[in-house]
């Protein structure tokens, strides 16, 4: 059996075609997995699992029907859907991962991440990053009204635009030196993540050994999946029709 890991859909309700891709494979691939793995930025913004947004109940639906059919759904927090809780869970039926956190697949021990953690050169980031996922402040931004959220996330978005806009790619891509600490904090050869919408696998060299860095791809123009099972991780796209 294969297990399947995806991220950086962004699913939004201005571009359907990543929502009927999704559901696609939800309702078909996904029916055969050992488990479904969602890395993060699954939605492009989530100002809280209270949003009536019918086209968040569609995504919630499909992955409520992939859960009863018997497939486990893990999911991890992304930079743009890190409000996703209880509720939502509750909901769907999805079990929220921890980030990272360390799975085994087939005999190999396998760290995954969002992948913002590792972009550390990106200073004003990873403040904004620590700021977000303190429960103090999320807490403060619960007890905000919807309304106030959604316009809270729509600049917050805006405002990562134009960051991303004014620094270099290399700032935007993961620190090489954060990728070797974590890989030798974990003792572990295999870092899979998205986030950084930059598709491939790297070899990375730890001196005494070299590890593998799989980074998924995001959805925009079509999917990006990584398919795993007994012969070890396929990073593979799923042409859009
Ligand atoms: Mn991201």
């Amino acid at each position: 059996m294969t297990t399947l890991f995806i991220s950086d859909l962004h699913l939004a309700a201005s571009q359907p075609e990543i929502g009927e891709q999704f559901v696609e494979l939800l309702n078909g691939e996904a029916r055969e997995a050992e488990a479904l793995y969602i890395l993060g930025d699954l939605f492009d913004a989530w100002p809280g699992d209270d949003d009536p947004n019918p086209y968040y109940d569609e995504m919630k639906t499909a992955l409520r029907k992939l859960v009863d059919a018997g497939v486990p759904v893990y999911f991890m927090h992304g930079n743009r859907d890190f409000m996703i809780g209880a509720v939502f869970a509750k909901e769907t039926g999805v079990s929220i991962l921890a980030d990272p956190s360390v799975v085994g697949l087939y005999g190999r021990d396998v760290l995954l991440c969002h992948g913002d953690a590792l972009c550390t050169d990106d200073a004003h980031y990873q403040q904004i990053r620590t700021m977000t996922r303190d429960p103090d402040w999320q807490a403060m931004m619960r007890k905000k009204s919807l309304p106030e959220r959604i316009a809270i996330a729509a600049q917050a978005r805006q405002e990562s635009i134009e960051h991303g806009a004014l620094i270099s790619d290399e700032i935007t891509d993961v620190s090489q030196d954060t990728v070797i600490a974590t890989l030798r904090e974990y003792g572990i050869d295999t870092l899979l993540h998205g986030h950084t919408h930059r598709p491939a696998v790297h070899d990375v060299d730890l001196g005494e050994r070299t590890a593998t860095r799989i980074v998924l791809g995001d959805w925009y123009e079509q999917g990006s999946v990584v398919r795993w099972d007994e012969s070890g991780p396929r990073l593979e796209t799923l042409p859009r029709k």
